[in-house]
Order: structure tokens, then C-alpha cells, then sequence
């Protein structure tokens, strides 16, 4: 059951193994997982219209998303790939695969278009190529990046059972990692380009994993 009405829901009297509370991606994914164990689920939405960050608007007859723009982790074996299949979600979705360089960085007072590739040596190379002089700094960030998503489940699914190392790096702060790995102020900022994303404006109180 879905309900965006609390009142009613209590009229019902109605009993549930699980409510949940919430209906982005997570109470959305929760719900169905559940429900395909076999257990009743109530998910509640204090919104209008369900899906949370999924939702877009528009403006002037121009379309915006609320939030997400676009996903990672699709290929096989990866994590958002492993949960929409399980979900049965990956032969429903209509997916297309972004440019190479999938996100573009530009900088005031500077012409050059900086960008960041997909899969780790293109995102290393691609930046090599721009930032030469950097290269020992920007392999050494691509190798913590590898460390944070190993060892954070969210980017590296499996049984809590099996997780031997959990990250614990959680209030380490992404713009003092990033400059540990390089003092040029330009490569820090297309390093930290696409944190705008996620609203992070403070882009000085970003973690790591979130980065
Ligand atoms: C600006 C921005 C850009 C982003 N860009 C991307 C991107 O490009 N790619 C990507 O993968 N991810 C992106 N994200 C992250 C992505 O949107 C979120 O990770 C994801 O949507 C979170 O889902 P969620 O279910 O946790 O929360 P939400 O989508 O926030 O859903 C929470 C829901 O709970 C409801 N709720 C809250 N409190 C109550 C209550 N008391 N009672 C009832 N209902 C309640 C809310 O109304 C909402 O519908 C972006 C996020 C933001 C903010």
C-alpha cells in the first residue's frame, strides 16, 4: 500500500510487518524488496507525488531534476546494477550511455574545458593529459578513491557478513584529501568540479565519501 495520507491510513486499521516511511529511491527499493519476500509493506510520503529526489519540475516550460541526473555503478557486476536487476528494474529502464567524458569542468578566467572520463584509467589519463606535471598526485587519488569505494558498501555491495573493512574515514574531509595529493589549486577544483551536484556548495565540509 502507498499512502500519502496518514489519517486514513489509521482509519484503515489495517496492521503491516513494515512501514516505511519515505518514498525516494530507498523507501521505494525497500518497499518492493520487501514485498517480494512476502511480507505487507505501508510506505508513507508526506509529499504529493512520490519518488523524492527522482521527481522533476519545470520552470518557464524548462524541465528540471530535482535531483538525480545521472547514475553509475549500471555495468555488470556493479552496485546500482546488482540492485535494479534484483528489483527487476534492468529490463524496464530505457538507459544511454553518456560521452566518454561524461562531465565537463569549467573554470572562471580560464578557457580550457576540463573533463572527467569514465572507468578509472580514463578518468586518470584524461587528467595526466590536462595536468601533466601532476601525474604521481593524480594516480595516488585515483588509487584513495578505490580504497573509499572498496571499502564503503554503498559503492561495494555485498553481506555484511563479508564485509571485513568498513571505511572508516567518515569525517575525513574531501577538500584537505584532495589537497594532500596535489597543491595545484586548479587540478584541487576539477578534482572537487562535480561535488556541485549533490547542492554542496561548502564544498570545505564535503566527506570523502560522499566526494
Ligand atoms: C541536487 C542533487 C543532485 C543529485 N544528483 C544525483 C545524480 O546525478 N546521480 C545520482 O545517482 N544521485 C544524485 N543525487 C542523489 C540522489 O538524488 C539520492 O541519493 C536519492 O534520490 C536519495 O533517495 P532517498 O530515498 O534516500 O531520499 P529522497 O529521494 O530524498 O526521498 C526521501 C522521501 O522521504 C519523504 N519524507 C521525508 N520525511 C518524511 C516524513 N516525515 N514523512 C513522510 N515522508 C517523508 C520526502 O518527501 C521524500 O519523498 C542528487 C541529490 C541532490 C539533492
Amino acid at each position: 500500500m502507498f499512502s500519502t495520507n496518514f489519517a486514513h491510513l489509521m482509519a484503515t486499521g489495517k496492521k503491516y510487518d513494515v512501514i516505511i516511511i519515505g518514498s525516494g529511491l530507498g523507501g521505494l527499493l525497500c518497499a518492493n524488496f520487501l514485498a517480494m519476500r512476502g511480507m505487507s509493506v505501508c510506505l508513507l510520503e508526506k509529499n504529493k507525488q512520490f519518488g523524492g529526489n527522482l521527481q522533476t519540475f519545470s520552470r518557464d516550460k524548462r524541465l528540471f531534476d530535482t535531483g538525480v541526473h545521472y547514475i553509475g555503478g549500471l555495468e555488470k557486476g556493479q552496485t546500482l546494477y546488482q540492485i535494479f536487476r534484483y528489483a527487476g528494474l534492468m529490463e524496464q529502464l530505457k538507459l544511454e550511455r553518456m560521452d566518454e567524458r561524461f562531465d565537463r569542468i569549467l573554470l572562471e578566467g580560464d578557457d580550457n574545458v576540463y573533463s572527467h572520463a569514465q572507468g578509472y584509467t580514463a578518468f586518470q589519463q584524461n587528467l595526466i593529459q590536462d595536468f601533466p606535471e601532476e601525474k604521481h598526485g593524480i594516480i595516488a587519488y585515483c588509487q584513495k578513491i578505490r580504497e573509499v569505494c572498496r571499502s564503503f558498501p554503498l559503492y561495494s555491495l555485498r553481506l555484511q557478513s563479508q564485509t571485513k573493512e568498513i571505511y572508516k574515514g567518515n569525517n575525513e574531509n574531501a577538500a584537505s584529501v584532495i589537497a594532500s595529493f596535489t597543491p595545484n589549486k586548479k587540478l584541487q577544483a576539477v578534482l572537487a568540479g562535480n561535488n556541485l551536484l549533490y547542492a554542496e556548495m561548502a564544498i570545505p565540509h564535503l566527506s570523502m565519501f560522499m566526494h
